[in-house]
């Protein structure tokens, strides 16, 4: 039966994405991208969040989810 997948990030609880980013090492389809925001030239960025941009590609391994030390990463799928 046809699945559609939603990855939801929750920012409220990956307080410093910049100095974990294990979400984004271990999902095999590299579903997440890490963004920096809060942006002035020449300066490090101020704050970054990560962003499910390919969600389309997830296989639904949880690796993510297992992996993530705040619980900030949901996996939802609905039959279609
Ligand atoms: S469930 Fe697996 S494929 Fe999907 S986002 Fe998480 S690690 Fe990536
Ligand atoms: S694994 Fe969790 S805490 Fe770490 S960067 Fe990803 S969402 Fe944030």
């Amino acid at each position: 039966m046809p699945v559609k997948v939603s990855v939801e990030w929750i920012g409220d609880k990956c307080s410093r994405p910049q100095d974990c980013g294990k979400c984004l090492e271990v999902c095999p389809c590299t579903v997440f991208v890490r963004y920096a925001i809060e942006r002035e030239p020449n300066k490090e960025p101020k704050n970054y969040v990560i962003v499910p941009s390919f969600q389309r590609f997830c296989i639904l391994c949880r690796k993510c989810v297992e992996v993530c030390p705040n619980n900030a990463i949901n996996i939802n799928v609905q039959e279609t």
